[in-house]
């Protein structure tokens, strides 16, 4: 039977980075990658392909052409979980064991959370960025639309890129603000939190677009459910007091982010945080409890905001601190919570949102983050997916050197 070294469940964005970081400082290690998909998608373009500027098929490669040449891809899914026996097991069974695990599955869309979503989406105007197929039908409803009510929806944090149900709404905005139609467009955007964005600094520049656009925003205001042939929403809407009452929309377009958790077989599992993520000591990202279980990406249980940005500079961290542990060494690598949201306010100007734990900013640029910028779209739309694929992805660790302990 083998034994793994180190075992990654996921090669998405998280497990693709962690295992080339792993390979770079030791090319010996045997590593394999479970991941069931033979497509890899990079997500953070699917905002830009909803506002019509990006083309969905640059968005999607194969897994093997990503897989790091000295890893082993096992095409399968995780079923289970097994820490106290180090092992995982496979969808057909077959039980894996490991030295060291690193867990990075993702995140799962809860669509079912939703009423009548489902039977819906892609049709009668309901779209949503957060899947493949429909990013490309978003920027069909925006093309179509030019007079009506158009709601723009945001679920319970946390979410992956927890801008982007707003981004959607920007660059919607934009482009009805430059066919000359916007005035006849209805725009509403109902959030479930009640900010507009968690980290207080960049409200201001995001509120002067909000009324530029003249949008509606409705805090506390939760999406339940949704009828697609007659066109409308209905919210759940709670008040200070904590009562709350339902009231339907209709709409003429309707952009959903639905609600985010962990997988189920990490929420049951016993590394899951109260939470259902995977919990980690948020400086190392070692398991509090099983010592050989590392985690990075979406399904992490670190507070930071669950970005590719964020897995960019996470992958260094888990490399070093595993490889120290397996090594019997002391572990020096620290995460300080990186992540980045670049908010597209336009079609050619974004808001670049960096920041760590606790909403502390962390600009890598001397310039005022807070000021919507044609060079941050340019590093988005064209510099952003060479970095993920031609760095990220293959173990260089540009500008992402880890802070020590
Ligand atoms: P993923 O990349 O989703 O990969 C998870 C992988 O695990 C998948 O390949 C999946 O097949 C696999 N998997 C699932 N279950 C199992 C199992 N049981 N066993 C084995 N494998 C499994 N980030 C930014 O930095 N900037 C942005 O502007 C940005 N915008 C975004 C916009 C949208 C619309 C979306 C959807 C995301 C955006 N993101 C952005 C977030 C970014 O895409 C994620 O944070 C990142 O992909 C997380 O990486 P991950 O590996 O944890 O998850």
């Amino acid at each position: 039977e083998v034994l793994w070294d180190v075992i990654i469940v996921g090669g998405g964005a998280a497990g693709l980075a962690a295992a080339a970081s792993l390979l770079k400082r030791k090319p010996t290690l045997s590593l394999a990658i479970v991941e069931p998909s033979d497509r890899h998608y990079y997500q953070p373009a699917w905002t830009l392909v909803g506002g019509g500027c990006f083309n969905p098929e640059d968005t999607c490669r194969s897994t093997a052409s990503l897989i790091p040449h000295a890893a082993k891809w096992i095409r399968s899914r995780v079923t289970r979980l097994l820490p106290q026996q180090s092992q995982v097991a496979l969808e057909n069974g077959e039980l894996l064991s490991y030295r060291t695990l690193v867990v990075a599955p993702g995140l799962e869309l809860h669509w079912a959370a939703i009423a009548g979503l489902e039977d819906t989406l892609g049709k009668h105007g309901v779209t949503s960025n957060y899947r493949y197929d429909l990013a490309a039908y978003t920027w069909e409803c925006v093309q179509k639309l030019k007079t009506g009510r158009a709601l723009f929806t945001q679920p319970a944090m946390p979410i992956k890129c927890a801008g982007a149900p707003q981004k959607a709404m920007y660059l919607s905005c934009h482009h009805w603000e430059k066919q000359g139609c916007l005035n006849h467009i209805d725009v509403h955007f109902h959030n479930t939190g009640g900010a507009l964005f968690g980290v207080a600094d960049f409200v201001p520049p995001l509120m002067e677009y909000v009324k530029r656009y003249h949008a509606h925003l409705a805090f506390s205001s939760e999406l339940i459910a949704v009828d697609g042939p007659a066109q409308t929403a209905t919210f759940r809407d709670t008040a200070a007091d904590g009562s709350s009452h339902e009231r339907s929309e209709a709409f003429d377009m309707l952009h959903v982010v639905p609600p985010q958790r962990a997988p189920a077989f990490v929420r049951n599992s016993e590394l899951a945080n109260a939470a259902g993520w995977v919990a980690v000591d948020e400086a190392t990202l070692q398991h509090p409890h099983y010592a050989n279980v590392f985690s990075l990406g979406d399904a992490c249980g670190a507070s930071n905001a669950k970005t590719a940005a964020a897995v960019r500079k996470q992958a260094p961290v888990v490399a070093e601190n595993l490889l120290a542990w397996l090594g019997k060494q002391p572990m020096r690598a620290r995460y300080t919570g990186y992540g980045a949201c670049p908010l597209t306010v336009e079609k050619g100007k974004v808001v670049l949102a960096e920041f760590g734990y606790g909403g502390k900013l962390q600009p890598s640029f001397p310039l005022n983050p807070a000021v919507a910028r044609s060079s941050m779209w340019w590093l988005k739309r064209h510099a952003m997916p060479r970095i993920y694929f031609s760095l990220m992805l293959k173990g260089h660790e540009w500008l992402a050197k880890p802070d020590k302990l």
